[in-house]
């Protein structure tokens, strides 16, 4: 199959997206891989990353809106898995140095379990 989304040379997150590492993939679809943080500092911590490159929310555009929701979607699914739903969770996007963000690869963190 060809892949629909070519990978920016040196990303970590491109090349565990695209089956480029041994990393544990939790969930994938053809727009997204789930996997644990490699760092948890709480019970439960997963990241949601597209396959396609996107430095940061800063670099979206309209065409990546479905991108987006397939994230958020995909978080409420598995926060269900995980157990989390009902006691609750952080979804967050750290966006470029200031916010945070070390690994320039689009990703979204769900944090939780702690109650
Ligand atoms: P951010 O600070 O928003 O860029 O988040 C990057 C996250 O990726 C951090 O929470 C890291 O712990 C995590 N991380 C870095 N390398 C890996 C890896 N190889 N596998 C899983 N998570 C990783
Ligand atoms: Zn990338």
């Amino acid at each position: 199959m060809e892949e629909p989304y070519t990978m920016e040379s040196d990303c970590l997150f491109c090349k565990i997206s695209h089956g480029q590492t041994p990393t544990e993939i939790l969930f994938e679809n053809d727009t997204l891989v789930v996997f644990k943080d490699i760092n948890p500092h709480a019970p439960v911590l997963l990241l949601f990353v597209p396959r396609k490159h996107i430095r940061s929310v800063n670099d979206l555009t309209d065409e990546d809106q479905g991108i987006l929701s397939e994230l958020i979607v995909a978080a409420k699914k598995m926060a269900k898995e995980h157990g989390v739903a009902k006691s609750g969770y952080k979804l967050i996007f750290n966006v470029e140095r200031g916010g945070g963000q070390v690994i320039f690869h689009l990703h979204l963190h769900l944090i939780g379990g702690w109650h």
